[in-house]
């Protein structure tokens, strides 16, 4: 099953101090489907974005774009996955400059495929032991200290089937995605791993 390419659109507004000024209705559908029903109107407004991003990197990332796209006052567009635990999401984000110090970001889904369910990307299940580095842009998994791979193939690889509770997720940005930044202009970090 695959949806409409951009049938889905995710925007929000925050001010020159990335607190988050506006939210559309389906961003907030979309939370609410994804297992995040803490994330409402009143929970989200007034806050600081990056209360809700999860990792150090990924923070960093993005605000250089968010930098870069208030210095330059234009409208940097990168790719990334969102997935679930049973969708492939193929998304896209555009960051545009507004009034001010303001910046207006709109997620698209581009295309969206049903998997088999993976464990590794559910919310809700318990977890332990070391963490595993996920990369926040592609959602590639970290294994063997240098490689990135799909995380169906992360699980395979490492076995995680034989383990009783998975391992928490490290979110980070692997080099490959850095490097796309910086290719988009963005000034990004040398590297995120
Ligand atoms: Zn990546």
């Amino acid at each position: 099953m695959t949806t409409e390419p951009g049938s889905r659109v995710f925007d929000y507004t925050i001010d020159g101090d990335d607190v988050v000024v506006s939210l559309g209705e389906d961003w907030l559908r979309f939370a609410r489907e994804n297992d995040a029903p803490e994330l409402s109107r009143e929970s989200v407004i007034g806050h600081c974005l990056w209360e809700y991003v999860a990792g150090e990197a990924t923070c960093e990332l993005y605000g250089v774009i968010f930098r870069c796209v208030r210095d330059e006052r234009h409208t940097l567009v990168l790719p990334f996955r969102c997935d679930s635990p049973d969708r492939f999401r193929f998304m896209q984000l555009a960051i545009e400059s507004g009034e001010g110090r303001e910046l207006r970001i709109r997620g698209r889904l581009l295309r969206e495929q049903v998997r088999p369910p993976l464990k590794l990307l559910d919310r809700l299940v318990t977890r332990s032991s070391d963490p595993l580095a996920i990369c926040s842009v592609c959602l590639r998994v970290q294994i063997l200290g240098t490689t990135w791979v799909e995380a169906e193939e992360a699980v395979e690889r490492l076995d995680l089937f034989a383990f009783s509770e998975l391992p928490p997720l490290d979110y980070r940005v692997c080099g490959d995605c850095v490097v796309l930044a910086r290719g988009l202009g963005a000034d990004a970090p040398a590297s995120g791993a």
